[in-house]
């Protein structure tokens, strides 16, 4: 059985824990390695580890940082084959799905070798008779990732490049589920250059989640994750007086307008909704059908949803997955049975389906439901796979109000072909990210990622100028090189005369 162990200090590390995880290939879902979780006195020591090389690092001038990013980011297009298949083999999504989300990681490498000029700070002559003043951002010291299982390249390279590039040192923990990728980065990051130390893996579970949030040499934790936790994240990072942003669980609302393009509508909402087995925290998962729309969106969109090619993910042929284990398809699949208990009307139900010859892989096909109501659970509730919701909504505005009365602020998209809609909605919408005619608005990595409500608990959002602001702290220096006589004391608040 291979043994995935922690990268601590640019090397592979045991630790002294015994306690041993699980990783399946969903596609087969037999048991392909056993994952090393790491004890608190494995994070103190990998801590240490980290705190030690930040002297150096930070010391470094920006642009000897960037080269290695520079570096890095050619190992990771030398290697995405190989980095694609092991998010493919741990995760189970569709192989080319796997590389765009690889590719979205690689971007924010790609935004972080510009580091020097987002460093610059400001300036300021004679702020007062011969005082000059500037403020610059320094980084924080040791930051630490905690990632989810849906994208093992992309989360943790919205956190660790930028935190690197900003001159800080980094402890991440990946999802337990599919640690590979993660390990697999921090490999070639020290290929590139990057000294021993200031990217660290260390695996585990809440034992080491715990260790990071008490851990004292640690200054700041980026989560990424599901609501429950990222707020436990918040509060108790809080209580330990780190700074910390704590993304959470998403519920994402899709407006289709009767002037839409409805083609354009359910190709959207296909993608989606049931790419990469809807387990993306920007997953459409609602669809709100306004007024005379309904019939025909649910009409249309059951019949794609019929045809959908589920397969393993390295199937070229394969559009949707398996879910990531037995554990979460039973979890979708329990939701299914819910929204038929509680009166929704199941227009595709993909809960019974078997692939031949991956009979205990971990799939099922899409699920569509319709009439789905704002007070049943399958509408108030992630449920990460597959399933998509269309509710009835009168007109525009009942729309605009089903999406900023839920608890989630994610993202959102509307199709219409009205630009006073879609003006008006992107205006009213209370939601961190929203498509107009995009059915999935991730930010490029220029821009930042993060939403609203109980979907993101913090201040800042990930990546762009954001993260760059998370990453660092500001200082402001105001200077005076007096010559001549001596100036005598002032004992009243210094203000422009
Ligand atoms: P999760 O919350 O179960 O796990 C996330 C991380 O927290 C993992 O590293 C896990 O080991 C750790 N963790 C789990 N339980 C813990 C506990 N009790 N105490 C301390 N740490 C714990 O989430 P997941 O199932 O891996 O990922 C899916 C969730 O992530 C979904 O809710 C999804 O919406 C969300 N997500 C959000 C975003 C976003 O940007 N808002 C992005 C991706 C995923």
């Amino acid at each position: 059985m291979n043994l995935i162990e922690h990268f601590v200090g640019g090397k592979k590390f045991s630790g002294n824990s015994k306690r041993l995880g699980k990783v399946f290939n969903p596609a087969t879902g037999e048991q392909t390695s056993e994952v090393k979780l790491a004890s608190k006195i494995d994070l103190n020591k990998t801590a240490e580890i980290a705190l030690a090389a930040f002297e150096n690092w930070s010391n470094k001038p920006p642009l000897q940082r960037a080269r290695v990013l520079f570096k890095f980011k050619e190992l990771i297009e030398k290697n995405s084959d190989e980095l694609t298949k092991l998010i493919v083999s741990e995760h189970g999504k569709v192989f080319e799905d796997a590389k765009g989300s690889l590719t979205r990681g690689l971007e924010v490498v790609e935004y972080a070798c510009g580091i020097p000029q987002m460093l610059k700070g400001e300036f300021t002559e004679n702020v007062g008779t011969n005082v000059d003043s500037w403020s610059i951002r320094q980084p924080l010291g040791v930051c630490a990732g905690i990632t989810p299982f849906n994208f093992p390249a992309m989360v943790p390279m919205w956190m660790f490049p930028m935190a690197i590039a900003c001159g800080n040192t980094f402890i991440l923990k990946p999802s337990e589920k599919d640690p590979s990728c993660s390990v697999r980065l921090a490999e070639l990051f020290s290929e590139a250059g990057l000294p021993d130390g200031v990217l660290n893996i260390v695996n585990g579970d809440k034992e080491v989640v715990d260790a990071i949030i008490e851990n004292k040499n640690i200054s700041a934790v980026s989560f990424v994750g599901s609501t429950p936790i990222a707020k436990y994240i918040y509060e108790n990072c809080a209580k330990n007086e780190k700074r910390v942003q704590a993304l959470g669980g998403a519920k994402n609302h899709c407006v289709v307008m009767p002037d839409c393009d409805l083609d354009q509508a359910v190709n959207g909402l296909m993608g989606a909704a049931y790419g990469s087995a809807g387990e993306r925290c920007m997953a459409q998962s609602v669809a709100v059908a306004v007024g005379s729309i309904g019939d025909k969106l649910v009409e249309n969109l059951s019949k794609k949803v019929e045809a959908l090619k589920v397969g393993p993910g390295m199937d070229k042929k394969s559009e949707m997955g398996p879910l990531v284990t037995n554990e979460h398809l039973q979890k979708v699949k329990g939701y299914v049975d819910l929204g038929v208990k509680e009166g929704a009307n199941l227009v595709v139900d993909g809960r019974n389906l078997k692939l031949q010859g991956y009979e205990n892989g971990f799939y099922m096909g899409g699920c569509l439901f319709d009439k789905v109501k704002k007070d049943m659970r399958i509408y108030k509730e992630e449920i990460f796979g597959p399933v998509l919701s269309v509710v009835r909504a009168k007109n525009f505005e009942e729309a605009l109000n089903l999406v900023n009365d839920h608890e989630f602020g994610n993202g959102v998209s509307i199709f219409t072909r009205d630009g006073d809609a879609g003006r008006t909605f992107s205006s009213k919408a209370k939601i961190g990210m929203v498509g107009i005619n995009i059915p999935i608005p991730v930010p490029m990595a220029f821009h930042s990622f993060g939403g609203w409500k109980r979907s993101l608990f913090g201040d800042q959002h990930m990546h762009g100028p954001e993260g760059v602001r998370f990453y660092t702290k500001l200082k402001t220096i105001t200077s005076r090189w007096p010559s001549g006589s001596v100036t005598d004391p002032e004992f009243t608040m210094p203000t422009m005369k």
